[in-house]
């Protein structure tokens, strides 16, 4: 910024600066002040204004003031003086704005240092591998405690890590491979990458049981099991009590804690896996199927502009450039859910690689194996293919729990502690004998729900793997601290069992796992494979690095 001093013989008008206002130059025709008499001092102002345009400054405009005289105006700069502090202004602006890029940098990378360390973690656990400990080991004399985790994947696993050091862990999953939802997307145009995104999943320090959870009692989840051919030992290990023949491929496992990581659906085949796909050959038949009806299809249509939506459409626009892809969204941005940034990056990018969007167009039915879609407004539009990509489905829990503790969309409800609330549970009617109790009221063992199977009523996380994560920190800590209650141990280790904490004061969400009353929102969305947009809170960037990430 420059300034223009006045000078009427010694005296420095204090008016002059009064009637003094700040006018930005770029871009604007600057008009010398009538006040200025001389050529001589018409130079000095001209030189003036010219070194405050090509600094993109802003000069101060003096009014015609009539109480000077235009002869007796004198007027003098020292441009050597100014053009000093316009430097170190500058300079300072600079260092400001420099720093403040490195702060945000810096945040960045944290942010994705934190959330690759995540993923590695997932992976490392997926393969039975552990870089820490799993939580705190075993300590009391009596047999251990059973928990069962319903779900093999980001809040399963990562609860399993955390428990199965002290308790008698098992997961049941209806497949015996962990599957990286979040990569699943390419697999609609490169099937042959599913050996990347899959792991078996653990059995070195817990019990596996590939089946699917048919219904929950107050001490046991019952199971009906995927693959008969699976070693006995897996199953035995859990303490599984073989139903009458009738249905001798059932097995109950009791349970003190039970951890519902079940996920929710998805309503676009084959993203999630179901139970005909209990093994990675199933699954890989799948995925080559659904990337043969893609690549035969003449045109495509995606319904829903959100996360799923775009980063789909974003896979067919860049492996089939031709094909026409057409995305269908409710409102008038897309990936409303995140920072506006990200929905204008996504647009430019679809616009640019030909995909069509066709905004504020509620639907009101998808029938994607007939190719049909019908508006809100009654029109119906067809493709040769639909993917129904607008947002998870009802909780896999949903059909476990008594409808007393689901809400209505069919999240099951839990309170701070992730525990859920009001578990009125079928009665199992199959006599079979409780286990040790926790001395609970309910006189059943303990149910917890994270993840995406569950929602908190004042929690508005998105549901990511990373929150999944989080959540199970949260339940393993919470059953730690159940636990550290109910077990029977010696004198002598009495010191060293963990603090002690009565049930009301239980670890809450988020705070007891991110020491914060919100947890960072760390994602990525991906365009292609050479095009991301990384969101680490506020903070948005894009381009190639978010693509490699
Ligand atoms: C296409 C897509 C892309 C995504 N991209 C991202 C992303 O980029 N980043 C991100 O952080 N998040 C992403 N998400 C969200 C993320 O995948 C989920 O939030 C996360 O998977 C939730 O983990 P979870 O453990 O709660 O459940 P899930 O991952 O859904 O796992 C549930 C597990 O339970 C098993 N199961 C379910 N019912 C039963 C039953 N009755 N019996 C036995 N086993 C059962 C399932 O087989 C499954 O293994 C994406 C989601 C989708 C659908």
């Amino acid at each position: 910024s420059l300034s223009l001093s006045v000078q009427n013989g010694s005296d420095r008008a204090a008016d002059v600066e009064g009637d003094a206002e700040e006018t930005p130059l770029v871009g604007k025709a600057c008009e010398l002040p009538a006040v200025v008499a001389s050529t001589e001092e018409k130079c000095v102002l001209e030189e003036t204004l010219h070194v405050a345009r090509s600094g993109h400054g802003t000069v101060t405009r003096v009014h015609d003031n009539p109480s000077y005289g235009s002869n007796s105006a004198d007027f003098s700069t020292d441009l050597s003086t100014r053009g000093l502090r316009l430097q170190l202004v500058r300079g300072v602006v600079t260092s400001a704005v420099f720093l403040l890029s490195f702060i945000d940098h810096l945040m960045v990378c944290t942010g994705v240092l934190y959330h690759s360390g995540l993923e590695c973690i997932t992976h490392l656990r997926a393969r039975g591998l552990s870089l820490t400990p799993g939580g705190i080991a075993h300590q009391g004399q009596g047999p251990r405690a059973k928990v069962v985790i319903l779900g093999g994947s980001f809040s399963g696993l990562r609860a399993q890590r955390e428990l199965s050091r002290r308790f008698d862990v098992t997961v049941v999953d209806i497949k015996d491979y962990f599957e990286y939802t979040p990569g699943v997307l390419r697999l609609f145009t490169q099937p042959e990458n599913l050996g990347n995104l899959v792991s078996p999943l653990p059995t070195a320090r817990s019990n596996l049981v590939v089946g699917e959870a048919t219904s929950v009692t107050p001490t046991h989840l019952k199971v009906r099991l995927c693959q008969r051919g699976r070693p006995a030992s897996l199953i035995d290990g859990a303490c599984s009590q073989k139903l009458p023949s009738s249905e001798d491929d059932t097995v109950m496992l009791p349970y003190d804690y039970l951890l519902l990581g079940c996920g929710a659906g998805y309503p676009c085949a084959p993203i999630k896996p179901t139970s005909s796909e209990s093994t990675l050959t199933c699954r890989q038949d799948t995925w080559t199927a659904a990337a043969t009806t893609l690549r035969t299809a003449a045109d495509v249509m995606v319904v829903g502009g959100g996360l799923v939506g775009v980063e789909l459409a974003g896979e067919i626009a860049e492996a089939y450039p031709s094909k026409r892809t057409t995305v269908v969204t409710s409102g008038g941005a897309l990936c409303s859910a995140l920072p506006p940034r990200v929905g204008v990056a996504v647009r430019k990018w679809l616009a640019k690689h030909g995909v069509n969007v066709r905004f504020h167009s509620p639907v009101e039915l998808v029938e994607a194996s007939k190719g049909l879609v019908r508006l809100c407004s009654g029109e119906t539009i067809t493709s040769s293919v639909v993917y129904d990509c607008r947002g998870n489905g009802t909780s896999k829990a949903a059909s476990l729990l008594d409808a007393s503790s689901l809400d209505s969309r069919g999240n099951v409800i839990v309170d701070e502690t992730l525990q859920v609330i009001r578990p009125l549970l079928y009665s199992s009617g199959s006599g079979i004998e409780c286990p040790r109790t926790n001395g609970l009221a309910s006189g059943g063992g303990q149910i917890f729900a994270m993840g995406d199977a569950m929602v908190m009523p004042s929690c508005t996380d998105l549901k990511l793997g990373h929150t999944a994560e989080l959540n199970a920190d949260v339940v393993a800590e919470n059953v730690h601290h159940l636990e550290s209650e109910n077990e029977p141990i010696s004198a002598a280790l009495e010191s060293e069992v963990p603090m002690r904490r009565h049930a009301a004061s239980l670890g809450k969400y988020p705070d007891a796992a991110v020491g914060a009353p919100i947890a960072p929102r760390v994602f990525c969305v991906s365009l292609g494979e050479t095009y991301g947009i990384l969101v680490f809170n506020g903070i948005v960037i894009e381009g190639l690095l978010p693509a490699i990430v």
